[in-house]
């Protein structure tokens, strides 16, 4: 005994879980000078919220505020909800798997939307639990319907990622409610909202909304795209008691950096600046989406900062000739191509390689 030669024995349900893969890096010196790969916001962090983490290397001999006391309290009251009902993560895809890991094990069902945000699938097995993947609707919008008819005894979470990534389709207020009438007390829907800063459809429900008097609803929100603070990984979730506290308890430990608290704080305090960026985003976005529209592609309707063009086999070649033209773009394989809206020069390369493809 102990003499072994093997390998130390891993859970059965990592085999064959892919790697989740971020989005390809503009090279450096390449020709590849713009990234539209990762749905990040292209400018870079406002100066009071640089100056808000001057000092911070200070204290990194020191443990953060485990509690997040200050951001906590800051979006407790931006959004009328109780502190308790707030938690914070390293990322909003931290929370998404402290979510799964706090619901749901082998034998239990996950739902969502396919295609969708692509670290469902991988954090569904990490957890033991079964994806229960439910096709985009030919206008590539979710298919409510035939989620509600997916739920099973073994169901305990739902994701409906509203504005979808990666096609910036979103669903609306009422099919939403109707939807959320028909799913049982007992299983939690997460509305995954990383995007909903972008969203003008003023038919598009705000999730916080809806989680008031639902009980089983939470809702993700990020500081990685519309506040741009990808790099400093922190998101947090909006939700009822219970939900809440299993959040805090199957938190990584002092997950999120002291770096990253302050300068989310002071985004919050920012925010009429950073939702003007927003607002020349989202013009880039109906830019673009006419330009393409323009040059004779189908595409559908976005509320994120991205757009999404379906190409099939040709999905590979597209993105080639994107660098080409100095982009790089997110292919999935013979699926299509999400393109991420950044300086309006990047979006004038990614037009001019999309009309020459056409
Ligand atoms: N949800 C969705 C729908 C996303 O697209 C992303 C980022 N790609 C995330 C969650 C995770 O973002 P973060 O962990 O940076 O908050």
């Amino acid at each position: 005994s102990g003499t072994s030669t093997g390998s130390p024995k891993l859970r059965a349900e990592l085999d064959g879980i892919p790697t989740y893969k971020p989005g390809k890096p503009a090279a450096a010196g390449g020709p590849v000078a713009f990234k539209l790969s990762s749905n990040e916001n292209p400018y870079p962090p406002l100066p009071g919220v640089m100056e808000s983490v001057v000092g911070a290397a200070e204290t990194f001999n020191r443990y953060p505020d485990m509690a997040c006391t200050a951001l906590t309290q800051e979006l407790a009251d931006r959004f009328g909800v109780p502190a308790s009902h707030i938690a914070t993560g390293t990322g909003s895809v931290g929370i998404a798997q402290s979510l799964i890991q706090s619901t749901s094990g082998p034998g239990d069902e996950v739902i969502y939307a396919w295609r969708s945000f692509e670290a469902y699938p991988i954090i569904t097995r990490i957890s033991g639990a079964t994806s229960v993947q439910v096709p985009l609707t030919e206008g590539e919008v979710h298919d409510l319907d035939a989620m509600a008819e997916a739920i099973t005894d073994r169901t305990r979470l739902i994701f409906v990622c509203n504005p979808n990534n990666p096609t910036g389709t979103a669903v609306r207020r009422a099919e939403l409610e109707r939807f959320l009438d028909r799913v049982p007390s007992d299983v939690l829907v997460v509305i995954d909202e990383a995007y909903r800063e972008f969203v003008r459809d003023t038919e598009v429900p705000d999730g916080i909304e809806l989680y008031r008097n639902r009980p089983n609803v939470a809702v993700l929100r990020t500081f990685s795209k519309a506040y741009g603070l990808a790099g400093l990984r922190v998101g947090f979730a909006v939700a009822h008691e219970p939900v809440a506290a299993a959040l805090r308890k199957t938190a990584v430990p002092f997950g999120v950096s002291q770096l990253a608290q302050d300068a989310a704080v002071a985004s919050l305090r920012a925010e009429d600046e950073l939702l003007g960026r927003v607002g020349s985003l989202v013009a880039e976005r109906e830019r673009v989406h006419a330009g393409l529209v323009a040059q004779g592609w189908t595409v559908a309707d976005t509320q994120a900062n991205f757009v999404w063009l379906r190409l099939g086999e040709r999905t590979m070649d597209f993105a080639a000739e994107c660098e080409r033209h100095g982009v790089v773009v997110r292919p999935f394989a013979g699926e299509g191509v999400r393109v991420t809206i950044g300086e309006s020069e990047a979006n004038d390369l990614f037009l001019k390689a999309a009309e020459g493809f056409r």
